[in-house]
Formats: structure tokens, C-alpha cells, sequence
């Protein structure tokens, strides 16, 4: 197992990022994907955290089984809305116990339903971070290059990312179509004095409309050219192709630019991500039962 910030520093990382399935058939098929990205050896793979600790045993049981099973690295994601400190402390020391030594320290959103809403005594990620060092985690953090959809402005969005990396190892960002939004973060961030890695987050398009609603959600713009390319494709094997072909362009071009890495969110599925890899000379592998 390894530290990502040491994986980092050695060189550049390639990545997945999963979520905690719901029923025990997406359990398994989430084992086959795993099973099948596997061999491309990436250099960690992440788990998402349901805001609230809607999943905090779902989640500690596949970061675990990752961490046991598999020779990959695993990170686990944690959002500190609706967590006591003494909660957080248990995660912490349940996944140090286990070997883990990556977090992913996230802020979470806020329930839609205030009846949802649990106390709380993290109201930002920032907060969580002192928490997550003392126990000696390598601990990354979340960007969002076209600014985050809570921020009231964009010097604010990138000062408070500023503040958050400067105690952190590194951060990977939301989805993007356009290579310009990463540099120009990038950029903004250096000027502030930042020089932290920061992973891009790929998103292969599979499905046009679970990828606009996430887009809209997380403050991702989908391009006009993108939009007309998937105008009236209805072949999910169409769509499947464009967005591929559109991560691979947007993942070089990321690459040529000075990236650390790609990040993949692979939305379960092996197809995409395997492909991707393939394209950019990354590495091959045949498979199956993942799907799309
Ligand atoms: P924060 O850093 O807390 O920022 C949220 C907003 O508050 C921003 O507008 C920020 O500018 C502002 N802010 C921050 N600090 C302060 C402060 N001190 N004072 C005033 N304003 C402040 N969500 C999940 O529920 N589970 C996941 O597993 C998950 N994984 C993710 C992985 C990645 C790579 C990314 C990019 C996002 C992920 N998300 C996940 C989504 C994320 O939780 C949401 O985008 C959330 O709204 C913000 O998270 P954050 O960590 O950026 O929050």
C-alpha cells in the first residue's frame, strides 16, 4: 500500500473512482469492474462517502476489501457534514487500523430535505482537515475548476481552495469538458502561491442525461460543441463512443499541458475507463462484465 502524496511525488497517477453500489448485485458487479481495471495497475482507486454517512459502512467495506483483496492502493472519501468529531475519530481509527492511508476530506452538501439534517460539528472541509492530519492520513481535497455553485465569487472560491490545500497533499477536481477551465485554476492557484498537485477529474459521457443532471449539480458547463455532437444519438453504444473519444482528446491534451495524473470517474463500469487507457497508450486489458 502507499501514501498518494508519495505516489504523486514519485511520478504521475492514474486513478478510479468508484461508489458504494446499494444492492448486492451492483456489489457484485462492481467486484468484476474491479476485477477488470485491476491489470491496468492504477495507482490508487477511490470510494465515494454519502453526504451525511449515508454510506459509511458500505464505503469502509469496499475501501477494506480493496485494501485486502486487491494489490491496488485504496483511498477513502469522507464528508464531514452531519458528523460529530467523535464520530469522525472512530472512522479515522477504524481505517487506520486497517492500513488505510488515504483520505479524500470533502465538505458534503447539505441535505435537500431539512428533516434530513443531522448535527454537525463540521460545516466545511477545511474543518475536517486538522482532525484527518493529526491521525497522519495523506489527505486530498476537491477543486471545481469552473468555481463551486456555493461560492459567491471566484477570487473567494479559489482563495478558500488556496487556504484548504496549503493543509493538504493534493486535490482532484470536478469533471470538466474544457482543458482552459483546469489551466486557468491551476494558474489562479499558483498565483496565490499553491504549487500542490491537482488532478484533473475525467468523466467519460455514458449516458447524456445522467451527465448533464450531474453537470448541472456541480456547477460543470457542457460545452455547445459537445452538446451538438450528442444531439439525437439514441445509440447507447454511439454515446459511448463520443464520450471516450472525448475523455481520451481531453485527457492528452491534460497531459501535454503538465497534468500529475488523470483522475477517472468510472461511474462503476470498466468499458470506458479501459478504452481511455488504450488510447492514450496507458495500457490494455480485455474484459467483460463491467459494462459501459
Ligand atoms: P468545501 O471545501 O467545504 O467548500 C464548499 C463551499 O463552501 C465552497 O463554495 C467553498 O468556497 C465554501 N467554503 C469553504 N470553506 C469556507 C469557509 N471557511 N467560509 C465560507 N465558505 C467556505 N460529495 C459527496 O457527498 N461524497 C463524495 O464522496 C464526494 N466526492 C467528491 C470527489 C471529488 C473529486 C469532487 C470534486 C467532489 C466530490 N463530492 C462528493 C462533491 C462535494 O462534496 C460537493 O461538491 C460539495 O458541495 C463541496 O465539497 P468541497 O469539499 O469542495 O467543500
Amino acid at each position: 500500500m502507499a501514501r498518494v502524496s508519495d505516489l504523486l511525488a514519485a511520478g504521475r497517477t492514474y486513478s478510479f473512482e468508484f461508489f458504494p453500489p446499494k444492492t448486492d448485485g451492483a456489489q457484485l458487479s462492481l467486484g468484476h469492474t474491479i476485477a477488470e481495471l485491476e491489470p491496468l495497475a492504477p495507482s490508487f482507486v477511490s470510494v465515494t462517502y454519502g453526504a451525511g454517512g449515508s454510506t459509511r459502512s458500505r464505503t469502509h467495506a469496499i475501501v477494506s476489501w480493496v485494501r485486502r483483496e486487491t494489490s491496488i492502493t485504496p483511498m477513502a472519501h469522507l464528508t464531514c457534514q452531519g458528523h460529530t468529531r467523535a464520530e469522525v475519530a472512530e472512522i479515522l481509527d477504524d481505517y487506520r487500523a486497517e492500513g488505510i492511508e488515504n483520505v479524500l476530506a470533502l465538505g458534503g452538501d447539505p441535505p435537500d430535505d431539512p428533516g434530513d439534517h443531522r448535527p454537525s460539528d463540521y460545516r466545511y472541509a477545511s474543518d475536517l482537515l486538522e482532525d484527518i492530519g493529526a491521525a497522519d492520513f495523506s489527505i486530498g481535497v476537491a477543486a471545481h475548476p469552473e468555481v463551486h455553485p456555493r461560492s459567491p465569487d471566484r477570487a473567494t472560491d479559489r482563495r478558500l481552495l488556496a487556504a484548504k490545500l496549503s493543509r493538504a497533499d493534493f486535490a482532484i477536481t470536478q469533471f470538466f469538458f474544457e482543458a482552459e477551465h483546469y489551466v486557468r485554476l491551476v494558474e489562479e492557484l499558483a498565483a496565490l502561491g499553491v504549487d500542490k498537485p491537482v488532478l484533473p477529474g475525467i468523466m467519460p459521457i455514458t449516458n447524456a442525461t445522467q451527465v448533464a443532471r450531474m453537470a448541472s449539480l456541480s456547477g460543470a458547463a457542457i460545452p455547445g460543441w459537445l452538446v451538438d455532437r450528442l444531439d439525437g444519438v439514441d445509440d447507447p453504444v454511439e454515446v459511448r463512443r463520443i464520450g471516450v473519444d472525448v475523455a481520451s482528446a481531453l485527457s492528452a491534451e491534460l497531459l501535454e499541458l503538465g497534468a500529475p495524473g488523470l483522475h477517472l470517474y468510472t461511474l462503476n463500469r470498466s468499458t470506458a475507463s479501459r478504452e481511455i487507457y488504450a488510447n492514450l497508450g496507458l495500457g490494455s486489458v480485455s474484459g467483460g462484465a463491467g459494462g459501459a
